[in-house]
């Protein structure tokens, strides 16, 4: 059973490959996350990215050393308690077919109302779902077009907000969308990541510049690390 969290990361010298006969796709990575840190992961396609996150929400366990939060190892806790701690928002944001507000509540199912329109609103949700005549009650659908890109995924920042997660990953979606979506996006962003260490596939270039540690990886290494003034 893993503690609460705080929120401390750390690779030690990580190797890890996919297939026991196969080459090594990480090569002894270090590094260590201090709770409330957001890190950009940038690189090259291939060069491991995913893997790094794959690793931390323990999807696999390293082939050689070890990734631990707050010093314990993680092949050390049970998976519930390290999974219900993480949040998780990817590129095709996660949407089932349901309510808005069945879609929000989903991984908090407890939260009241009251909770989930103070998350919806500081995500910038509620702009858009009080100008459908349902509300919160709308349905939504898996692949359903009533909702944009960017709306989606402002609807799952609103879902890990109050889920409210210590550490959150999130892979940045690529597609693009208006300035203005844009700009909710960074904003939705900026409250989101308050108190929670982050790790970040970056694409977006303010993303990246407002990191507090850049990771550069290629080839399964970390090339260049710093932040934004640094490299
Ligand atoms: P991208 O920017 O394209 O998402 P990435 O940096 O996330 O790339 P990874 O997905 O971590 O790269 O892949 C690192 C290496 O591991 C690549 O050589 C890839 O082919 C390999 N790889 C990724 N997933 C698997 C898997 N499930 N089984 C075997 N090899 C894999
Ligand atoms: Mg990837």
């Amino acid at each position: 059973e893993l503690p609460p969290i705080r929120g401390r990361v750390a690779f030690e010298n990580v190797s890890f490959r996919y297939q026991p006969d196969k080459a090594d796709v990480l090569h002894g990575l270090k590094v260590e996350v201090k709770p409330g840190q957001r890190v950009a992961l940038v690189g090259p396609t291939g060069s491991g990215k995913s893997t790094i996150v794959n690793l931390i929400m323990r999807f696999y366990d390293p082939t050689s050393g070890r990734v631990t939060i707050d010093g314990t190892d993680l092949k050390d806790v049970t998976l519930s308690s390290l999974r219900s701690q993480m949040g998780i928002v990817l590129q095709d944001s996660f949407i089932f077919s349901g309510t808005i507000e069945e879609n929000l509540l989903y991984g908090k199912k407890d939260a009241t109302r009251e909770d989930m329109l103070r998350a919806a609103k500081s995500v910038r949700v509620d702009e858009f779902v009080s100008r459908f005549p349902d509300g919160y009650a709308t349905q939504v659908e898996e692949r359903g077009s009533k909702l944009s890109i960017g709306q989606r995924q402002l609807l799952a920042f609103g879902r890990v907000l109050l889920a409210d997660p210590k550490i959150l990953i999130l892979d940045e979606a690529t597609s693009s969308v208006d300035t203005e979506t844009e700009q909710h996006i960074q904003d939705a962003l900026n409250t989101l990541l308050v108190g929670r260490t982050a790790f970040i596939i970056a694409h977006r270039l303010s993303t990246i510049r407002d990191a507090d540690l850049i990771l550069v990886i290629r080839d399964g290494r970390i090339a260049e690390s710093g932040n934004h003034d640094e490299l």
